[in-house]
């Protein structure tokens, strides 16, 4: 059977991962976390100290770093999770981090950036059979996707799930800074000019503000075996 492409968009932290691993899994599709690539670029960027205090950033030596560094993602068999690799480094935990995140749009909005990231993931995707989740995947990376799904929920659900994830990790932070760093992801993820999140024409939107996982999840298997046929 033909492998189609299935790109999950949608506003910071509304589950677009969840969704999307576990989709992957029940149809044996590969999971592409495209927010995890963008993480790593802004993990060198902070390695290399090319923030200034007021998170100017010194765009030009970031492209020479990008050129010469491999972004990557490999699935870890031992506990089935999907790792981000800097060269041949996991850098997993450290691109979750706070300082990544309050900067990662900043990175992500930058056109030399975006076009590194989409060819990469056009090429992690030219077969078919990835389920992609991101913020461009149905509008730029894969216009022609077979399922395209466009995730929101409302901001206090979103800000309350992200911020017992990183507690969960152990991660030190408010709820407040949580909810503040969402919103300006959003505004900056929404409002740059080469391809801002926007809902696809041909998605299928879901707002899972009420939605548990497992109703979410069959939702989107019903979908899925709507498109290819089954
Ligand atoms: O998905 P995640 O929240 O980890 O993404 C981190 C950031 O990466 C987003 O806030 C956005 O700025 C950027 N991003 C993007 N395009 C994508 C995926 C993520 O600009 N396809």
């Amino acid at each position: 059977m033909k492998k189609i492409t299935i790109a999950i968009d949608g506003y910071s932290s509304c589950g677009k991962s969840t969704m999307a691993k576990a989709l992957a899994k029940r149809i044996g599709y590969v999971f592409v976390d495209t927010g995890a690539m963008y993480r790593a670029a802004t993990l060198v960027a902070l390695r290399n100290n090319l923030f200034d205090e007021n998170n100017n950033l010194d765009a030009p030596r970031l492209e020479e770093l990008l050129a010469e560094t491999r972004v990557s993602q490999q699935n870890n068999p031992a506990t089935g999770a999907t790792e981000t690799f800097l060269n041949n480094q996991n850098v997993e935990n450290e691109i979750r981090s706070m300082e990544v995140s309050s900067r990662v749009s900043i990175v992500a909005a930058l056109p030399f950036v975006r076009r590194h990231m989409v060819r990469l993931q056009q090429e992690m995707g030219h077969d078919g059979g990835v389920v992609m989740d991101g913020r461009d995947i149905g509008t730029t990376v894969f216009p022609d996707a077979q399922l395209k799904i466009f995730v929101t929920a409302s901001p206090e659900v979103r800000a309350m799930r992200r911020y017992e994830e990183l507690k969960a990790k152990g991660m030190e932070v408010s709820l407040e800074e949580v909810a503040r760093n969402i919103s300006e992801r959003d505004y900056i993820d929404t409002h740059r000019e080469e391809s801002p999140l926007r809902q696809a024409a041909d998605a299928v939107v879901f707002d899972n503000t009420n939605l548990s996982r497992e109703e979410q999840f069959v939702m989107l298997l019903a979908l899925f075996n709507e498109r290819v046929g089954n």
